[in-house]
């Protein structure tokens, strides 16, 4: 199904964007990349924040990790909720970067007493936090023969995400296009275009975007959602999965979705549980937390009232998801088996080692099939996938 073309914003003229056939990602001059700077109030609804502010132009390139373009709460974030700016809250668990080893300081979870949001505390910088950001954080497989199982293993389980976004796409009746927000390496994007649906990739890592387009052949585009060159109401359907964690700003994120999806248009939405079993048995050692990497932790009414608070409607909620809730388990019970955590921490295996290891691990995630799909069945599974409709 052939692409409708890239409007260009009037906000973004000077984006470089790739000529037909180019095997390159589109990319954002300097010009267009900004962070904000500025100071933030308080506001009483969940989640809401000041208006956009003027732009302040940087020269360096654009970090590559997700980072909102708001940054206005990370100075005073150990003494306010990011939701409701109650400055009173509660410890529960403390940790470091347990998957990874990007760092060894130690992070507090911390609950707001007012509205019971769950936050990292303290908030690193955006400095410091692009620093707890290994290269390649996302899937892509190797060219070889485990990187083939490996690719395959990944249809299969992406095939749930694929059959939720069908459905809302379907349900919602518009022609398209979708768009993936944060798409790693593209192979969920892949699957869609395999199905004739057309969708278009966008990450903030220049090299993500990059294997989307060439391995994948799917457009992709390098830059943060507010600075993305889409004119609005462009979308039929924005899909955001384990993107609103790692942000300092989330509504900012939701907001753009909203004005970059058409009337009716559909917002997919997934995040890492805190409210599930796996959290309460293991605590700090629970996989989703991934500290120092995700700066919020959402319960399922913590996600709602986000949405709600930014114009959407729910409209579906899924609390088992075949690629990350099994997986999950397995890595919080032996995260030295996690294959990303091996590859990123280049962990020296020999081949016989590597399937061992491989093989080890993909028995752990088939034993921890019933627990999840047990604590998913009750509303507490480990992560949260919500549909919500765009209220015209
Ligand atoms: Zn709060």
């Amino acid at each position: 199904m052939p692409l409708p073309p890239f409007p260009p914003s009037p906000s973004v003229e000077a984006a470089t964007l790739p000529r037909s056939g180019s095997s390159e990602p589109a990319s954002l001059s300097a010009e267009d990349r900004s962070l904000d700077l500025s100071p933030s109030t308080p506001d009483t609804k969940l989640f809401r924040s000041a208006p956009a502010p003027p732009l302040l132009l940087v020269d360096s390139p654009a970090p590559p990790l997700p980072v909102a373009t708001r940054l206005t709460a990370v100075e005073d974030s150990a003494s306010r909720c990011p939701a409701c700016g109650d400055n009173r809250h509660r410890i529960l668990v403390r940790g470091s970067d347990r998957l990874y080893g990007t760092t060894t300081k130690q992070f507090f979870l911390v609950e707001c007493s007012q509205c019971q949001l769950i936050r990292l505390d303290p908030w690193p910088s955006p400095e410091e936090l692009a620093a707890y950001y290994p290269e390649r954080y996302w899937f892509d497989a190797s060219q070889d023969t485990s990187g083939r199982l490996a690719e395959r293993y990944r249809r299969f389980v992406l095939g749930d995400h694929v059959r939720f976004v069908l459905a809302a796409f379907t349900a919602s009746g518009l022609p398209g296009p979708i768009l993936d927000v944060g798409c790693g390496g593209g192979l969920f994007l892949r699957m869609l275009h395999e199905r004739g649906l057309p969708a278009i990739g966008l990450d903030l890592s220049a090299a993500a975007a990059g294997v989307t387009w060439r391995r994948q052949g799917v457009p992709a585009v390098c830059a943060s959602l507010a600075q993305a060159p889409f004119a609005p109401a462009t979308f039929s359907l924005i899909t955001m999965f384990h993107v609103l964690e790692h942000l300092y700003d989330p509504a900012s994120y939701v907001d753009e979705a909203r004005k970059l999806l058409r009337p009716s248009g559909r917002l997919i939405v997934q995040v890492p549980n805190i409210d599930c079993w796996q959290f309460f048995l293991a605590g700090e050692n629970w996989n989703g937390l991934d500290i120092p990497r995700h700066l919020i932790h959402f319960k399922s009414k913590d996600v709602e009232a986000l949405l709600e608070d930014c114009g959407f409607e729910i409209l579906r909620r899924k609390y088992f998801s075949w690629r990350d809730n099994p997986a999950g388990l397995a890595t919080t019970l032996a995260p030295g088996l996690d294959p990303m955590s091996r590859r990123i921490r280049a962990r020296a295996e020999s081949p016989r080692l590597r399937l061992i290891k491989d093989l080890l691990y993909f028995a752990l995630v088939l034993a921890s099939i019933p627990f999840t799909a047990m604590e998913a069945a009750v509303r507490q599974g480990s992560t949260i996938m919500v549909e919500a409709r765009r209220k015209s």
